[in-house]
């Protein structure tokens, strides 16, 4: 049996989720920007909270880890390399560690670029990717602290992964992305296809989130640096796709 997901809206536009596994009753938790509606999914669902997994330091992916623990005797993983700026963590996890939950193995990622430390977790066998502020719906984080380079290295590594994968990011930037996306990839008719479901799932108030990773691969302008139509745009024929990726997230920040 997969593990069982459950996304969360959380503070204004942030998502949470919560993994749990009905066979050993192990429920983790991705991020926590706000204690209660975590604490309102488990009680309505009778599960106990038995894992924080963290994804990097910013306050509104940590910011309700303190709460939360008040009510739940969770252990708390995170990055070794964040260890400075995240809460107490029992579980410190660096690129390329595995570790064991509800039967299944997750594999932690550094996709360093948004932060220099923030990892991804990957549950393959159920095929979800949570992974915040680096690939999110036709979008990717704002490059706080990492290079253009380590970004493109970063999502390079999440678009190897299954293309069933679930992109669990931290967001509902969907709809913002979009408008952007149109403007770098204007004759893609997946994109186009892609916008419309989202506008009406947003007016329905649907989130958008999460996403196969095989749409963001079709639609995503951030992970389609390499492609001839977007080089052609943007009149960078030929040009290293980290290059392209680069003028890509650029655009982005003055859009
Ligand atoms: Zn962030
Ligand atoms: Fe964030």
């Amino acid at each position: 049996m997969p593990l069982e997901l459950v996304t969360l809206p959380a503070l204004s536009d942030n998502y949470t989720y919560l993994l749990h596994d009905a066979d050993s009753g192990a429920t983790a938790c991705i991020d926590v920007p706000e204690a209660q509606p975590i604490l309102d999914a488990l009680q309505s669902r009778g599960w106990t909270l038995t894992e924080i997994w963290l994804t990097h330091h910013h306050h509104d992916h940590i910011g309700g880890v303190e709460d939360l623990l008040k009510f739940c005797d969770a252990k708390v993983a995170g990055a070794k390399a964040d260890r400075h700026r995240l809460p107490p963590l029992n579980r410190e996890v660096a690129d390329g560690d595995r570790f064991e939950f509800g039967g299944e193995f997750i594999d932690v990622l550094d996709v360093s670029g948004h932060t220099v430390g923030h990892v991804a977790f990957v549950a393959a066998e159920s095929g979800y990717a949570f992974t915040a502020d680096s690939l999110m719906a036709l979008g990717c984080g704002r490059l706080f602290e990492g290079t253009a380079e380590q970004m493109w290295d970063s999502l390079q590594k999440l678009a190897a992964l299954d293309p069933e994968t679930l992109i669990c990011s931290g967001h509902e930037y969907t709809q913002a992305n979009a408008r952007f996306a149109i403007t770098i990839d204007p004759d893609n008719a997946d994109l186009k296809a892609r916008i419309e479901r989202i506008n009406s799932m947003r007016e329905r108030n649907e989130p958008t989130v999460p996403c196969k990773l095989s749409a963001e691969v079709a639609t995503n302008p951030f992970l389609r640096a390499a492609d001839p139509a977007i080089q052609a745009r943007l009149d960078m024929i030929g040009a290293a796709p980290v290059d392209v990726f680069a003028e890509i997230r650029a655009r982005k920040d003055r859009f």
